[in-house]
C-alpha cells in the first residue's frame, strides 16, 4: 500500500516541534549563530522530548526537517548528542546498550591528519584497557558531553579493518577539548578538537569488534545520511517560503517580482525541488527503517543538491537583500554547505548510490578496497 498522508501521533509530532522551532528557534537564529545554544534553551527542547524519544524514522525524519526549518544550526546543536547516544546504541552489544546509550554524547571520527586507511588516533593495550591517544577535529559539543564516541586504530592492527569505537567519559584523565573552530555556516553547533593524551578506556567501554562491527557502522552512516537529507528538506523550505514571501512583497518596475516571468518560474523549481526531496526522504525513512539504505543514499545525494539549488536561488530572489546579513538566506546558503559537508559527505552518497545502480558492491560504510579500482 503506497501512503502519503502522517499518522495522527505524527501529526501531534509534528505540529509540538513546529511550534518549537517557530518560537524558540526562527526568531533566535541570529544570536545562536553568535553565541551558540544556551543551556535553557537545550532544556526547552528535552521538556518537549523530541530528541530522547525513540521514534521510528519516518517519525525522526518529520522532527529533523522542522528543527532545521527553524534553524539548521540550531537543529543541529540540539539534536546531534542525541544522535550520538543513538550512535552508541548501534555499535553497541545489548550489556553496554543499556549502561553508555544515554546522556549527551560527542562523536569524535574526522582528523584533520588521517593516513591512507583508518585513523591516526590510536589505542593501546594497557592492563584491562586501552590506552588513546591522538586529535580529533570538528567534533560537534566535543569537551562539552557526557560522553565521547572515539574511533581508533587499534595497536598493531592497519587500515579499517583493525579500528575500534570507545566510550570515554567526560572528566576522564587525558581528554580534553581543544581549538573551537570557525565556521562558516551552522555557527551555532559548536565543533571542537579533541585531544586526547594517553586517556584510558576499559576494555568493557569498547564497542564490539571486526565483521558484524563493519555493518553497524554502515547502519550508523546510514542514519546519519537519512537525518542530514532531512534537514536539507527542511532548510530548502525554509528558504523557498522566504523568497515566496520576499517576492510578492517586493515592487519593481510597476509590479511585484514574483509575477516576472523568470521569477515565477524560479519559484516554481525551488518548490520542486522542496516537495521531491521531501517524498524521497520519507520513502527511505520507511525503507530504511527495514534495512535497506538504497533509497536513502538517492535522497540523501538529492537533499544536498536540491538544498543548494534552493538556497542559492532564495539569495538570487531577493537581489541585493538576499547578501546582507538583514535576511536570512544568506545564512541558509552557508548553512547548507556545512550539511553537505557531514558524515559522511554528498560524494559518499552518490558513489554509494552509483554502485547501487550499476550493481558493484558498496557500502555507506566504511571505504571498501573493493569499490576503489572500480570507481578511479
Ligand atoms: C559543521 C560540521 C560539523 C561536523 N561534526 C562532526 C562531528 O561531530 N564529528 C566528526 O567526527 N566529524 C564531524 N564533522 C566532520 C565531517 O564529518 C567531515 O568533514 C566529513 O566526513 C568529511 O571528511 P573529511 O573532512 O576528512 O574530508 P576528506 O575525507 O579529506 O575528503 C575530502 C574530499 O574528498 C571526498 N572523498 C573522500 N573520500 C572519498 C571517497 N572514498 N570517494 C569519493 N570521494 C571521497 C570528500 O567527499 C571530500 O569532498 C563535521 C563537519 C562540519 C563541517
Amino acid at each position: 500500500m503506497i501512503s502519503f498522508g502522517l499518522e495522527e501521533d505524527q501529526q501531534i509530532i509534528q505540529e509540538t516541534v513546529r511550534k518549537f522551532a517557530g518560537e524558540e528557534l526562527r526568531p533566535k537564529m541570529r544570536e545562536l549563530e553568535r553565541s551558540g545554544v544556551p543551556d535553557a534553551l537545550r532544556r526547552r527542547f528535552d521538556e518537549t522530548g523530541l530528541g530522547l524519544e525513540e521514534v521510528d524514522l519516518p517519525t525522526a525524519v518529520l522532527v529533523h526537517e522542522e528543527l532545521a526549518f527553524g534553524d539548521p544550526g540550531a537543529a543541529v546543536a540540539l539534536s546531534a548528542p542525541y544522535d550520538g547516544a543513538r550512535a552508541i546504541a548501534i555499535l553497541a552489544d545489548d550489556s553496554q546498550k543499556d549502561r553508555l546509550a544515554n546522556g549527551t554524547v560527542a562523536v569524535c571520527w574526522s582528523e584533520r591528519k588521517a593516513p591512507l586507511e583508518g585513523f591516526s588516533t590510536v589505542a593501546r593495550r594497557v592492563g584491562g584497557g586501552w590506552a588513546l591517544t591522538g586529535r580529533k577535529a570538528f567534533v560537534v559539543g566535543g569537551g562539552h558531553v557526557d560522553r565521547h564516541l572515539v574511533f581508533a586504530q587499534l595497536e598493531g592492527a592497519e587500515g579499517w579493518d583493525g579500528i575500534g569505537a570507545f566510550v570515554v567519559d567526560k572528566g576522564s584523565p587525558g581528554l580534553k577539548a581543544g581549538e573551537k573552530h570557525a565556521l562558516l555556516g551552522l555557527e551555532a553547533v559548536g565543533a571542537y578538537e579533541v585531544h586526547l593524551e594517553g586517556c584510558v578506556v576499559e576494555d568493557v567501554n569498547r564497542l564490539t569488534g571486526t565483521g558484524e562491527f563493519h555493518e553497524r557502522v554502515e547502519r550508523l552512516f546510514a542514519r546519519t545520511m537519512l537525518v542530514n537529507a532531512a534537514r536539507q528538506v527542511g532548510l530548502a523550505r525554509a528558504a523557498y517560503e522566504f523568497a515566496l514571501q520576499y517576492t510578492q512583497e517586493r515592487k519593481a518596475f510597476g509590479k511585484p517580482v514574483a509575477h516576472f516571468q523568470s521569477i515565477a518560474f524560479t519559484l516554481a523549481d525551488m518548490a520542486m525541488d522542496v516537495e521531491a526531496a521531501r517524498w524521497m526522504v520519507w520513502r527511505a525513512a520507511t525503507q530504511l527503517d527495514k534495512g535497506s539504505w538504497a533509497s536513502t543514499v538517492a535522497a540523501a545525494a538529492h537533499a544536498n543538491e536540491a538544498a543548494w539549488r534552493v538556497a542559492d536561488n532564495g539569495v538570487q530572489l531577493l537581489g541585493g537583500a538576499g547578501y546582507v546579513r538583514d535576511y536570512p538566506v544568506e545564512k541558509w546558503l552557508r548553512d547548507t554547505k556545512a550539511l553537505a559537508l557531514f558524515a559522511p559527505p554528498s560524494e559518499i552518497a552518490e558513489l554509494a548510490l552509483a554502485g547501487v545502480e550499476l550493481g558493484q558492491p558498496v557500502s555507506t560504510g566504511l571505504p571498501s578496497s573493493a569499490i576503489q579500482p572500480f570507481f578511479t
